[in-house]
């Protein structure tokens, strides 16, 4: 007989004894439901294991250590600049009402009834369901995405970005991961490099690992990625040493950068695009935080600079992005809704050439079908049939004055918490991501340490005393390099915008404990 001892799980499900003797699933999660108590939750035996028959990539491919902080999320009073969430008041929803019919009761009239409508935080409850309607949400759909949305990220590209060819085009996705997993598949071969900036969005890195894909990682400076470090890299590519043809796909996060919050200039954009056309490379231009584009930092005691006054003066003080110079079609653009809508929403989108499209489409149709019809048509009865593109214009500015308010406040907070002989930074220009640098050469245990050992302890104290970062080294697009700078990622998404300056504090206290200030 088997003897089962609490606490037991099963599935992964934390499961108790009931006072029947069977085992009730869910109790400590409080989701205790008859489906466990009748079925999954007898003892049964073990699976055979097929882990041998996994292909050398689902085999390799390892948990994120971003994900590895999760765990200390439910430390109690914990404040986390950590995993770069959106807060919820940047979600421009109060509800999504949904009306189901009973089963059993599924007339005409009813299923004509049952809809969706959606609150916008402050605009009117849309009614009109003629355009996007369930009858097409939640059916199948073209891989290109509904012919709604499609018009809507097309002609939203148009009035942004106006691509200088004629033949771009537009498909939607299961947001920007989904997008660059495909676009990787699309374009890497197993034993490539892939250039990167040296710090980069761990995600892109963590696809490539077990697709047997290296990294080229290209310098960078407060203004992101440097284009003659890039062309030098090219210039003295030697294929013999690396053991791999010179790469030509070039991932970049432009505007924000995840991790280091680096923002290119035009003037960057152009002589990296050069370099681009004389090596005739693609670029993944991946721009999730296109539109946290925002006002220039002042200082502790300036007032803000004050928002843009119109639509017009929103859109000339973006950044042109490397889509809008892209003469010749090398430019592969990834939208996402996730930081300015909702990350919960799955929906994204690409611009390219129209034979690029057209195979990102075919490999969606066989993938992920299309982005979610449920959530397309959220968004359109939001941003088209609610806002219109003036208000989705409206939303963008909105935001860009809060994230500039949470900017700031982080930046005071360092300002005044962190020891000034060891902390430096730039201040971020866009996105969600503050750089902090920390001078590790005057850590009292520099020499035996090094940069990863001196971060460990910094991340471990820094949970001790209540907050959450990741540590640089993290990032880094060559994993097997021994860094030479130590740097923290701070986030100013997720916090509760009154906790921000405490969560600096106790970082401050983190680093004086550290190094022994
Ligand atoms: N690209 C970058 C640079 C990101 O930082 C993130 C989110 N962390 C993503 C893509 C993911 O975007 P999505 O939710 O659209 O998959």
């Amino acid at each position: 007989a088997v003897v089962v001892t609490e606490p037991l799980t099963v599935n992964g499900v934390p499961v108790k004894r009931a006072k029947s003797g069977k085992l009730v699933a869910g109790v400590a999660a409080g989701t205790s439901s008859d489906f466990f108590k009748s079925t999954s939750c007898q003892f049964k035996p073990k699976s055979k294991n097929f882990e041998h028959r996994l292909t050398e990539e689902a085999a390799s491919r390892a948990a994120p250590s971003l994900k590895g902080l999760a765990k200390y999320l439910s430390k109690p009073g914990i404040l986390s600049l950590g995993g770069g969430l959106p807060s919820s008041e940047f979600f421009p929803f109060e509800s999504i009402d949904i009306k189901v019919p009973q089963v059993g009761q599924f007339s005409e009239q009813e299923t004509r009834e049952s809809g969706v409508q959606v609150h916008a935080g402050k605009h009117d409850v849309i009614e009109d369901k003629s355009v996007f309607d369930l009858s097409i949400a939640l059916n199948y759909a073209q891989g290109t995405g509904s012919a709604q949305m499609l018009r809507y990220v097309t002609e939203h590209t148009e009035i942004i970005h106006d691509p200088p060819y004629s033949n771009w085009q537009c498909a939607l996705s299961v947001g920007s991961t989904s997008s660059l997993d495909m676009l990787y598949r699309m374009f890497v071969r197993r034993g490539d490099y892939v250039l990167s900036e040296e710090y980069m969005f761990a995600t892109a890195a963590e696809a490539l690992h077990p697709m047997g894909v290296k990294i080229a990682g290209i310098k960078m400076d407060s203004e992101g990625l440097i284009a003659e470090d890039l062309e030098e890299t090219l210039n003295n590519w030697n294929e013999e040493e690396r053991g791999a043809k010179k790469p030509f796909v070039l991932y970049l996060v432009p505007t924000g950068q995840n991790p280091t919050g680096a923002t290119m200039s035009f003037e960057r954009r152009k002589q990296v695009y050069k370099v681009a056309q004389k090596h005739d490379l693609i670029i993944f231009e991946d721009e999730p935080y296109y539109y946290l584009q925002m006002q220039p930092y002042q200082g502790p005691d300036a007032p803000q600079a004050p928002p843009p006054a119109s639509h017009e003066e929103f859109v000339k003080a973006l950044v042109p992005s490397f889509l809008s110079i892209d003469t010749d079609g090398r430019v592969i653009r990834l939208d996402s809704f996730s930081k300015v809508i909702a990350p919960g929403a799955r929906v994204g989108w690409i611009v390219a050439p129209d034979h690029i499209v057209d195979k990102f489409v075919r490999l969606s149709e066989v993938s992920v079908q299309t982005a979610s019809g449920m959530s397309q048509m959220i968004l359109f009865k939001l941003l088209d049939e609610t806002w219109g593109h003036g208000g989705y214009l409206d939303w963008l500015i909105h935001i860009r004055v809060e994230y500039t308010k949470r900017r700031d406040v982080l930046l005071h907070a360092c300002e005044a918490y962190l020891p000034g002989e060891i902390a430096s930074w730039t201040p971020p220009a866009a996105g969600m991501f503050h750089w902090i640098k920390l001078d590790w050469k005057q850590h009292p245990h520099a020499s035996t340490k090094g940069v990863r050992g001196i971060e460990e302890e910094i991340l471990e104290t820094c949970i001790d005393k209540g907050v959450l970062l990741v540590p640089g080294s993290w990032f880094l697009a060559e994993k097997s390099i021994e860094p030479t700078e130590l740097f923290l990622r701070a986030t100013f998404a997720s916090a509760p915008f009154d906790k921000m300056s405490e969560a600096i504090k106790r970082l401050g206290e983190a680093i004086r404990a550290s190094f022994g200030l």
